[in-house]
């Protein structure tokens, strides 16, 4: 297809604003989805998603589109909106000449809509700016227009209108598409380029490279350099996302497609690489240029993963390594913990990331696992002047050997309405917030800018936050540097067992009461044993706090009349399977779940 025929672009917004309904209109206008086939948020492909309601990975989709006579190819990328899944919007928006940028017209603009737009025009993307949700009666589309063209700057008469919900204003809107959003670049003979913003590792067929094609054409069966990683491969096929895989005989500039590979090892197809077709001596010459790519993503949580059975290990190892792939956020190495064993401190964007990270490794690989408290990444000075990153609290040193320890702080931005200013501000500064910013950013709603501790915000700050604002408030943040901090060790022992797996890094003035809390969760959370299991939180040797679980014996038996001994038997043999499921650290059997539990609040 012509360049001037094809245009691809995203959808961004804040979460829940429509972007995943809008898709849907959009393949059912242009007839991408028969209509007996579609459901609700058809581009959410995965089963968690699905269930939870939300996106979790960017999508994307062919759709072909006939309008004044011509026909055009619109390639677009559906994207996640929580702040968590960032990475995925801005490699879908690199991908891309144009944006929509959706917003709920009964909400406004909100922390994430501000953060996604940044990201499009960092890009130089072309912004199609709509207000969603209209046919709700309490929409007040003029009142959000205002907040467009007020803190964003859009001109009002270029603001769209639409129900995602009803197609209202939906063919309107993809004539926008096309009118507004520029053609691709790009040169149609010269050597292929194309950009990896996304892989998958598919059960089938391997790993996947995800493309937009920058120059060129790439042909199923072709040989392809990877210049980035320097390897080479077949491309074993290529195709369009339908949004299933369909195949087609070659990919020329401008699409976006993908190239089934035959890489085995799944570490070699890395996003932001660039695929070219040139030959392997012209590339080592350095005669085709490799594409700017991404910036690597920093985590800003961390935490170990280790298998429950330590024989899982190769199986976890695996499974790791395949799920990076159609999650590039994730980081990953191998860590051995004395007490635990050996798995993998991963790196996340935030709690959501490792709760989906760890749910797509029990459902998608049926791996049971440890799981270490979730913790920020600290730097510590020794003594001796050296310096080093500190990723999980087994790793902290001797305290008298420590100058001293300094944590990650972040740039908090807030959008709430202003009745609710009083009590975030409460929780700001009882969150040790440094008040930066206060503005307007409509009537009856303010922007605020705080600089604030990451590890005050990373665990339960949003919940406090909707609580606070009756769910009204928005959050984004980003990292801004290091500084100092009184952090301690606290310690967990189980039946004066320490368990490294609950130990964490806490700031001196909360650890006492951090202390106890996690103690009475771990009270909920464990089961009862025969004998009573002492719990006690320790810092710097000291007890600060203590808890006990009351035994308990659990006759199984119980309910089965002597006699049938083959019945009781198959009653302890699936009591002995149960307990699979379970760790243990002494005496003391702890179920899985404890591990993830204990650190939700
Ligand atoms: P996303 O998180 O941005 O992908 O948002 P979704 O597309 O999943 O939509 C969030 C919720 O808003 C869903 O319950 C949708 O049914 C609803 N929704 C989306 N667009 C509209 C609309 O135009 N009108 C109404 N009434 N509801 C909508
Ligand atoms: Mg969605």
């Amino acid at each position: 297809m012509e360049l001037s025929h094809i245009r691809n672009f995203c959808i961004i917004a804040h979460i829940d604003h429509g972007k995943s309904t809008l898709a849907d209109r959009f393949l059912e206008f242009t007839k991408t989805v028969e209509s007996r086939k579609m459901r609700q948020q058809y581009l959410d492909t995965m089963e968690l998603e699905q269930e939870r309601g939300i996106t979790i990975k960017l999508q994307p989709v062919k759709m072909m589109y006939h309008k004044g006579g011509d026909d055009y190819i619109l390639n677009l990328i559906d994207t996640p909106g929580h702040v968590d899944f960032t990475y995925e919007v801005s490699r879908a928006l690199a991908a891309c000449e144009g944006a929509i940028l959706v917003v709920d017209a009964t909400q406004g603009i909100q922390a994430q809509t501000l953060a996604n737009l940044y990201l499009a025009l960092e890009q130089n993307l072309e912004i199609i700016p709509v207000l969603n949700k209209i046919d709700l009666p309490n929409s007040e589309p003029d009142r959000v227009a205002e907040e467009l063209s007020n803190i964003l700057g859009f001109k009002k008469e270029e603001i769209l209108q639409i129900s995602a919900k009803t197609g209202q204003g939906v063919e309107a809107l993809l004539d926008a598409v096309v009118q507004r959003v520029p053609q691709p670049k790009g040169e149609l003979e010269a050597p292929a380029r194309a950009l990896i913003f996304d892989s998958n590792y598919d059960k089938h067929r391997g790993v996947v490279a995800y493309v937009r094609m920058i120059d060129g054409k790439i042909s199923s069966n072709e040989k392809v350099q990877l210049i980035g990683v320097g390897a080479e491969t077949q491309a074993l096929e290529v195709g369009f996302f339908t949004p299933a895989f369909l195949k087609s005989k070659q990919l020329t500039v401008g699409e976006v497609g993908y190239i089934v590979t035959d890489f085995r090892d799944v570490s070699r197809a890395r996003v932001g690489d660039t695929v070219t077709n040139a030959p392997e001596k012209d590339v080592l010459a350095g005669k085709i240029k490799a594409l700017p790519g991404y910036k690597e993503v920093k985590p800003m949580v961390y935490a170990s993963f280790f298998p429950a059975n330590s024989d899982e290990y190769p199986k976890l190892r695996d499974a790791i390594a395949k799920l990076k792939l159609s999650d590039a956020a994730l980081f990953f190495e191998p860590v051995t913990v004395a007490s635990i064993g050996t798995g993998f401190r991963c790196g996340f964007l935030g709690l959501l990331h490792m709760d989906i990270v760890q749910e797509r490794l029990a459902r998608e690989y049926d791996l049971d696992l440890v799981i270490t408290s979730p913790t920020v990444e600290y730097r510590v000075e020794l003594k001796s002047g050296e310096v080093y990153l500190l990723h999980a609290a087994s790793e902290l040193p001797d305290p008298s050997s420590i100058e001293k320890i300094d944590e990650p702080w972040a740039k908090l931005e807030i959008i709430t309405p202003s009745e609710y200013l009083g009590g975030v501000l409460d929780l700001l500064s009882k969150r040790r917030g440094e008040q930066k910013n206060i503005e307007y950013a409509s009537q009856g709603r303010v922007l605020l800018t705080f600089e604030i501790p990451l590890a005050n915000i990373i665990v339960d700050f949003y919940d406090k936050l909707k609580g606070a604002t009756s769910g009204y408030a928005s959050l984004n943040y980003e990292l801004i540097g290091f500084r100092e901090s009184p952090i301690v060790k606290l310690n967990v022992l189980i039946a004066g067992e320490r368990v490294e797996a609950f130990a964490t890094l806490l700031h001196r003035d909360s650890a006492e009461k951090e202390g106890r809390d996690i103690l009475v969760k771990l009270q909920e959370l464990i089961p009862r044993h025969q004998f009573a299991i002492a719990l006690q939180a320790v810092i710097g040797g000291k007890v600060v706090a203590r808890e006990t679980i009351r035994p308990y014996r659990k006759d199984v038996t119980a309910g089965l009349y002597g006699g049938d001994d083959s019945r009781k038997k198959k009653v302890l043999e699936k009591q002995k399977k149960g307990k699979k499921r379970m760790k243990q650290f002494g005496r003391v059997n702890i179920p899985q779940n404890v591990f993830i539990d204990v650190f939700k609040k």
